[in-house]
């Protein structure tokens, strides 16, 4: 009599932090299982290929992303978490930071991401206090100018937070003010 054996493949999704590879396991009625253990970006949970894999540069996350989730500082990558960790800037922040670079005064700031003003104000006293911005002229004269310091993070947090929907929402509205101005 020939035996014949079975075979089944299954997919399942790779854990976190690890890159994916199969098992193969030999049933008691001698059919076989083959799980292929599929690899998944840990912040979006994309499938991953290979060359799109980007690991964590923070030894101790260790945590995979696709290329839209990846953060770059300082030419290396890290998950959006661990970014955030190195930065130390709040949405609100960022959105104020964004709103400086592009030459909108606060209230416009405030009434462009729907905040409230105090909201706004608050978070330009943490970013002098974390010297990311300077204060410039007295009273309502009162210009808040981006530091060097800012500068160079604002591409790390514009890849952390673009895909919050508020603040995608302040940037496309930022935008269409800024085409205005061009016509
Ligand atoms: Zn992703
Ligand atoms: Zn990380």
């Amino acid at each position: 009599m020939i035996e014949r054996i079975l075979t089944e493949e299954r997919r399942v999704r790779e854990r976190f932090g690890l890159l994916g590879g199969f098992t193969t396991k030999q049933m008691l009625d001698n059919s076989v299982i083959t799980e292929y253990r599929v690899p998944v970006c840990d912040v979006c949970g994309c499938m991953l290929t290979k060359p799109q894999t980007i690991i964590c540069s923070n030894e101790d996350c260790g945590s995979k992303q696709c290329v839209n989730c990846s953060v770059k500082f300082e030419s290396r990558n890290y998950c959006p978490d661990c970014a955030r960790e190195i930065v130390r800037i709040s949405k609100t922040q960022f959105i104020v930071i964004y709103g400086l670079a592009c030459e909108l005064n606060p209230r416009k700031i405030a009434k462009l991401s729907l905040l409230k003003e105090e909201e706004i104000f608050e978070a330009i006293d943490q970013l002098l206090e974390q010297e990311y911005l300077e204060r410039k002229g007295l009273s309502v004269f009162t210009q808040y100018k981006l530091t060097p310091r800012a500068l160079s993070i604002i591409l790390t947090c514009e890849q952390i937070f673009r895909r919050e929907s508020d603040v995608a929402y302040f940037m496309s509205e930022v935008s269409k003010l800024v085409d205005e101005k061009k016509d």
